[in-house]
């Protein structure tokens, strides 16, 4: 007879950014309902509220934690908030990002440095804080958010520098950090039906649902992504049972080249 699975993450401690809406707001739930406690981190304790109450509700363990990720001073304090009320950070999902679209001859200095700020010197600002914690406790995970537009994509130059960056950064931090027990992973989402696709929709002049057609047209699966579908990937990564995996990227977008 088997043994039932015991919840993955039972008396662990979880760091998300971004997790207000969205990839975040679903992977504070999956990491939640597995057991962990998670501090839920966006840029005020106000947009974390709805989904602080929902763990909450469903008997799980959550606080809220305010910080722009892309300011080390309020970064170092968030880490240090969260070590205070936790005592530990086991897993932690560097998930807060941003898009500033503009093709390249129109794009701004400030786009550029506020889409890099926020989506990648934010990576390397929050790891910073919290691997001196895993360092000393000899474990943890660490999963970065990089993107399909990594491998290029027309309008975000910006956006598809940082998401390759995040794959150079992942891979060094895992060699980095391995020694010390660490994993550190990526995951690189296609089209997810999120907040931020929507914005993006009535940015260019169409309904979420048209800009998701022809995302889901381009796509083998022939439909856009769920944020649930990529939080169950961070999660494995998170967990134990990926516990000889590091170093890697995984795109999770429906079969698309
Ligand atoms: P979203 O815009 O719906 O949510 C992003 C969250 O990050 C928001 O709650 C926002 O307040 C927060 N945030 C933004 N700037 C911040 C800052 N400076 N400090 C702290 N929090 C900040 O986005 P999403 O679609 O859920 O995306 C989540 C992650 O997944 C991002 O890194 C994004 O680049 C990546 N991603 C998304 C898609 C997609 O199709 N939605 C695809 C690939 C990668």
């Amino acid at each position: 007879m088997s043994t039932p699975l015991s919840p993955r993450f039972q008396g662990r401690y979880a760091l998300v950014t971004g997790a207000a809406q969205g990839i975040g707001a679903a992977t504070a739930r999956r990491l939640a309902a597995e057991g962990a406690a998670v501090a839920v981190a966006d840029l005020t304790a106000e947009r974390c509220a709805p989904v602080l109450a929902e763990i909450r509700q469903a008997g799980g363990t959550a606080i809220a934690v305010d910080c722009d990720v892309s300011d080390p001073a309020r970064v170092d304090a968030m880490v240090e908030a969260v070590i205070g009320e936790f005592g530990r950070i086991d897993v932690l999902v560097n998930n807060a990002g941003m898009t500033r679209d503009n093709l390249l001859f129109k794009m701004s200095e400030d786009d550029w440095d506020r889409v890099i700020d926020v989506n990648l010197k934010s990576v390397f600002l929050v790891s910073r804080a919290v691997q001196k914690h895993m360092v000393a406790q000899r474990s943890g995970a660490i999963v970065n958010l990089s993107s399909r537009s990594a491998l290029g994509n027309r309008g975000q130059a910006n956006y598809a520098a940082a998401k390759a960056g995040i794959q150079g950064l992942t891979a060094t931090m895992a060699i980095e950090l391995g020694p010390f027990g660490i994993r550190v992973n990526a995951v690189a989402p296609g089209y997810i039906d999120t907040p931020m696709t929507a914005a993006t929709a009535i940015r260019v002049g169409v309904t979420p649902e048209e800009h998701q057609s022809l995302a889901a047209a381009n796509t083998p699966l022939r439909r856009v992504g769920r944020p649930e579908e990529v939080a169950s990937v961070v999660a494995f990564f998170a967990s134990d049972d990926a516990s000889y995996v590091s170093g890697q990227t995984l795109y999770i977008n429906g079969g698309a080249r």
